[in-house]
């Protein structure tokens, strides 16, 4: 007969992220470990820290079917953030489901240059417009860390935009945050400030059609297909946004968007020939030029 002993201990938390680390491995899912822990800790309702103190303990049959479940889906690769329901961005902790996009740290550079540009003015108040906001989390993260901040968030999409609000409550900021259901800045008349706005920020789709297959299936099978692709070279959101950014900046207004790789040259000439001046490409924290700034001028 089996020794209950022992059955317990195979079953401990330790030994559960141990095989379940190296079954996602075997999956070629990335960060396998980490994986592991965030799950058994979602299963277990538990701070993934707390799993550590608690290394021999077993969770109980209830929690073990949860984290099977969990697991099987990461082994499929599910995206760890949809499974547990959020991801942190810009050391805040914003929810997710499949109508989002999973923020990037990468995109922690647009909130990181406009919070700057913002700190370097004395103005009372800034208007700020986040086209295409999804889980809202450059909108969001920006009015909770500058209190002169008012933001107004678009997205075409129903399901972002209630994930959005949520989030919005979340961090305490809805009453700075308008999020309208409209593509790009259709719509977003009825909250367009007279003067126009000081900033635009933006992560919009941009990988084309074409590199859809190469894509890593996480990605590619999860993540909500309006939010990441724009055409058949990623461009076409950035052509419709020049067309319509000179009606909502006001004179001397910014604008940060986010690009792919090697989309620089091209993203830029739409905006100048829109009549905006380039200020800078930026790097983020792989190197990659992710970033690029105009500014209206006239
Ligand atoms: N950075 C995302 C990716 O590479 C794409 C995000 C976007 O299209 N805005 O998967």
């Amino acid at each position: 007969m089996a020794n209950p002993a022992a059955n317990t201990e195979a079953w401990s938390i330790g030994r559960l992220i141990d095989w379940t680390r190296s079954h996602l491995e075997s999956k070629g899912v990335e960060d396998a470990r980490l994986c592991a822990e965030l799950l058994l800790a979602h299963a277990m309702s538990c701070q993934k820290i707390q799993l550590y103190a608690r290394y021999h303990e077993s969770p109980t049959d209830d929690q073990r079917s949860r984290f099977k479940d969990l697991v099987r889906a990461a082994a499929n690769h599910e995206p760890i953030a949809y499974l547990i329901g959020e991801r942190e961005f810009y050391s805040l902790s914003f929810i997710v489901t499949r109508d989002v996009l999973i923020p990037r740290p990468e995109t922690e550079l647009i909130v990181e240059h406009a919070l700057d540009k913002m700190k370097q003015r004395k103005d009372a108040s800034f208007n700020i417009l986040d086209v295409g906001t999804g889980s809202g989390c450059i909108g969001i993260t920006i009015a909770r860390r500058e209190p002169r901040a008012n933001v107004v968030a678009t997205d075409i999409s129903e399901g972002a935009i209630a994930v959005a609000a949520q989030n919005a409550e979340r961090h305490h900021v809805s009453d700075r945050v308008a999020l309208v259901c409209a593509d790009l800045f259709a719509n977003a008349d009825g909250h367009l400030p007279a003067d126009g706005f000081d900033l635009v920020v933006s992560n919009p789709p941009y990988v084309g059609e074409s590199e859809r297959e190469s894509l890593p299936a996480n990605v590619r099978d999860y993540e909500p297909a309006a939010a990441l692709f724009a055409g058949e070279t990623g461009l076409d959101c950035y052509r419709r946004m020049a067309d319509g950014i000179g009606g909502v900046l006001k004179p001397e207004a910014g604008v940060l968007l986010e690009i792919g790789e090697n989309q620089r040259n091209a993203v830029r000439e739409l905006f100048v020939n829109a009549g905006l001046e380039f200020i800078a490409a930026h790097r983020d924290l792989f190197g990659v030029e992710r970033m690029l700034e105009f500014k209206r001028t006239q």
